[in-house]
């Protein structure tokens, strides 16, 4: 088995973008399990002699905003399980919002790199909330933009000595 990366974080900040980008024209297979990993997506990721599975958690979008900490909670859990990696996206230029805090308060206690991913910080316009990332207390955040396929790079690099 490949060693597998979790992309975690709240809706909207990029994490299907960022698993696109990952997997490029290769297709997910979409998980149909019931519960709370019913909406998890796997794709293959091969660069530069690195191989790793890379999990996408989706179908937060029309979610109860009152339920959803709980849910996402429970998710992640499950989905850090049998994580060798975490990547933790937020959104620079939203910069970080409670729900981010709250996930960052989880990752912390649990047992397994984690990297800071803050992601839509193509040109300067991320500056402001890469730095707020620091204070997640979970390491150097990383810039990038899946969008526009900057700092993917950096991205492999910080893996490397993980996986
Ligand atoms: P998810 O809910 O976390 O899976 O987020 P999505 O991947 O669905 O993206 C949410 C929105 O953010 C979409 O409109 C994307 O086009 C946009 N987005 C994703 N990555 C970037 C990025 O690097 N820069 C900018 N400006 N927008 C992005
Ligand atoms: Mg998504």
């Amino acid at each position: 088995m490949l060693p597998r990366v979790i992309i975690i974080g709240r809706p909207n900040v990029g994490k299907s973008t960022l698993f696109n980008r990952l997997v490029g024209k290769k297709l997910a297979l979409v998980d149909d399990q019931p519960g709370v990993t019913r909406d998890r997506r796997f794709g293959d990721v091969e660069l530069a002699g690195m191989k790793f599975t890379i999990v996408d958690t989706a179908g937060w979008e029309d979610e109860d905003p009152s339920t959803l900490p709980g849910r996402m909670r429970a998710q992640t859990e499950v989905s850090i399980a049998d994580a060798d990696a975490v990547l933790f996206v937020i959104d620079a230029r939203a910069g970080l919002t409670p729900l981010d805090s709250e996930i960052g308060n989880w990752l912390r206690t649990a047992d397994v790199p984690v990297i800071v991913v803050a992601n839509k910080a193509e040109g300067r316009s991320g500056d402001g909330g890469i730095f707020d990332a620091y204070s997640l207390g979970l390491g150097e955040p990383l810039g990038i933009s899946a969008e526009h396929g900057e700092g993917t790079a950096d991205l492999f690099e910080a893996l490397w000595p993980i996986i």
